[in-house]
C-alpha cells in the first residue's frame, strides 16, 4: 500500500470509496489526458465523474480564472452585486427553454437538488414527492431521500415523503417481454395508482435525471417522461429534471438531457461540468417558483466570483466550438465501434447518447448483473492506459463520459481500448 494511501485509509471515512486495487493520485493534466504520480498517462473518458467536461488545462478557463484572482477577489460577499452570476444568469436563463427563467447558484449538484426540493415543496405546501428507481441525486438529507439507489442510500429516514415510479427497469421481471408502448402504459398506470393513495393534490413534485448516471446510464424509453409529464400537469405537480450529469451539449441530441424526452421542465438543476473543475452548480426554474421562497437566502460560497468566471468561460467554449455537435459525432463513432460487444455472451448492453455510454456486463451463463467483470474492465483498461467509470444498481456497467472536446484520435483510441479490454474479460471469464 502507498503511504498516501495509508494516510487516506487511516483518516478518511472507509465509505469514501476509491477506484483501483492500487489507487490513482492525478498530479497533471492537459487536454484529455492525465497524468498520475508515477508518471504514467491516461486518456480520461471519465472525466472527473463528468466535471472536466472540456478536458484539463484550458486556457480559455485558466485564463479567467487568473483574471479573476488578479484582481484581488477570490471571493467577496455573494450579497454584494457580482456581474459573472448576472451574466451566466442571464445565458443559462435564455438556453433554458424554461419561460421566465430565474437561476441561482449553489456549488454542488447535491445543493441544487436540495434547493430545487424545497422550491417545489414550499409552491405546493406538501412534502410528497415522485422519484424514479434507481436514481442518484446527491448527499445530503432530501437528496438521499429521493435516491432509490440502495447503493447509495444510507438512511430510510427521510425529511421527504418519497413515492418511487418505474422508468429504467423495462428488464425487471414484472415487465418482461413487454413492448416499450406496453411497459410505458404500465408505468403510467402505476404513477395514476400512486396519486390516488397519494391523493394528487398533495404531491409536490417529480424529480428525474433525463440518463440515470449513478444510475448505470439507463434512460427510460422514449414517450414515457412526456407521458408522465402530461399526467403531473393534470394535478399542477412541478417537474424537476437533473441535469447534473446530461447537461450542456453531452448527449449529442439535445442541449439539456431531458429535451431527448420532449419535456419542458418546470426547474432544471445543473453543477459538475459548467465549472469544468471549479465547484459551481445551481437551479433554473420559472420565474414564479424562484421568487415564491418568502424567507431571504444566500449561498456564502455559491456563484462565487472564480467560479463564475470559470463557469461563464466554459459555457461560452462550449457554444462557440459547438461541442454538442461534436458530443453527437464522437459519440455516434465510438457507439458504431462498441455496438458488437453484444455479441459477446458476459455483455448484456451498449447504450449511450452523445458522449455518455455504457457497457453493462453480465455472467456469460446465468445472465446475472456480474459486478465482478466490470471491475476486470475497470482495471484492464487502466492498464491500457484508459480511465473509465463502474456504476449501475447492481455495479456492473461501465460507465464514460469523455471530454466533450474529444477529438477523433482519442475518440478511436479510447473506443478501441473499450473492445480489446472487454474482449480480453470475456474471453477469459468463458474459458475459466
Ligand atoms: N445529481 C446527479 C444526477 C449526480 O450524478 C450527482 C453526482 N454524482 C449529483 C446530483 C450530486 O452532485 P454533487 O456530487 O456535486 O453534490
Amino acid at each position: 500500500m502507498s503511504e498516501l494511501l495509508a494516510r487516506h485509509r487511516a483518516v478518511m471515512p472507509s465509505w469514501l470509496s476509491l477506484y483501483y486495487e492500487t489507487p490513482i493520485e492525478i498530479t497533471s493534466g492537459s487536454g484529455s489526458r492525465v497524468t498520475d504520480a508515477e508518471g504514467r498517462t491516461y486518456l480520461d473518458f471519465f472525466c472527473g465523474i463528468v466535471t472536466n467536461m472540456l478536458g484539463y488545462d484550458i486556457a480559455e478557463v485558466r485564463e479567467a480564472v487568473e483574471r479573476q484572482i488578479a484582481t484581488g477577489v477570490v471571493h467577496t460577499s455573494t450579497l454584494y452585486l457580482l456581474r459573472g452570476q448576472v451574466e451566466l444568469a442571464e445565458k443559462i436563463a435564455r438556453l433554458s427553454g424554461i419561460p421566465d427563467a430565474k437561476v441561482f447558484f449553489t456549488n454542488s449538484g447535491t445543493e441544487a437538488n436540495e434547493t430545487a426540493l424545497l422550491l417545489a415543496t414550499c409552491a405546493r405546501g406538501t412534502d410528497q414527492v415522485l422519484a424514479l428507481r434507481n436514481s442518484y441525486h446527491g448527499r445530503s438529507y432530501g437528496t438521499v431521500a429521493v435516491t432509490g439507489n440502495r447503493g447509495w442510500k444510507n438512511s430510510s429516514l427521510s425529511p421527504l415523503n418519497v413515492h418511487y415510479l418505474h422508468g429504467t427497469d423495462q428488464a425487471a421481471p414484472a415487465f418482461r417481454g413487454m413492448s416499450d408502448a406496453e411497459y410505458i402504459d404500465a408505468c403510467v398506470a402505476d404513477l395514476r395508482d400512486v396519486l390516488v393513495t397519494a391523493t394528487a393534490p398533495d404531491v409536490a413534485c417529480m424529480i428525474a435525471e433525463p440518463i440515470q448516471g449513478v444510475g448505470g446510464f439507463a434512460m427510460a424509453p422514449e414517450g414515457l417522461l412526456a407521458a408522465y409529464k402530461e399526467v403531473l400537469d393534470e394535478h399542477g405537480i412541478l417537474f424537476i429534471a437533473d441535469e447534473v450529469q446530461t447537461g450542456w451539449g453531452r448527449t449529442g441530441s439535445s442541449f439539456f438531457g431531458i429535451g431527448n424526452h420532449g419535456v419542458t421542465p418546470d426547474v432544471m438543476t445543473f453543477a459538475k461540468g459548467l465549472g469544468n473543475g471549479f465547484a459551481v452548480g445551481g437551479v433554473v426554474a420559472r420565474g414564479d417558483l424562484m421568487d415564491g421562497l418568502t424567507a431571504k437566502g444566500v449561498a456564502t460560497f455559491g456563484g462565487n466570483p472564480v467560479s463564475m468566471a470559470a463557469a461563464n468561460a466554459t459555457l461560452d467554449y462550449v457554444l462557440d466550438h459547438d461541442l454538442q455537435g461534436n458530443a453527437a459525432r464522437r459519440g455516434a463513432l465510438i457507439m458504431e465501434g462498441l455496438r458488437p460487444l453484444t455479441d459477446l455472451s458476459s455483455v448484456a448492453d451498449v447504450r449511450g447518447k452523445g458522449l455518455m455510454f455504457a457497457i453493462e456486463m453480465v455472467d456469460p451463463v446465468s445472465g446475472a448483473p456480474a459486478p465482478a467483470l466490470a471491475g476486470a474492465v475497470l482495471e484492464g483498461a487502466r492498464e491500457r492506459g484508459l480511465l473509465v467509470g463502474q456504476g449501475g444498481v447492481h455495479n456492473n456497467v461501465l460507465r464514460m463520459a469523455p471530454p466533450l472536446t474529444l477529438n477523433e484520435e482519442d475518440a478511436r483510441e479510447g473506443r478501441d481500448i473499450l473492445i480489446d479490454t472487454v474482449t480480453a474479460v470475456d474471453t477469459k471469464v468463458r474459458s475459466a
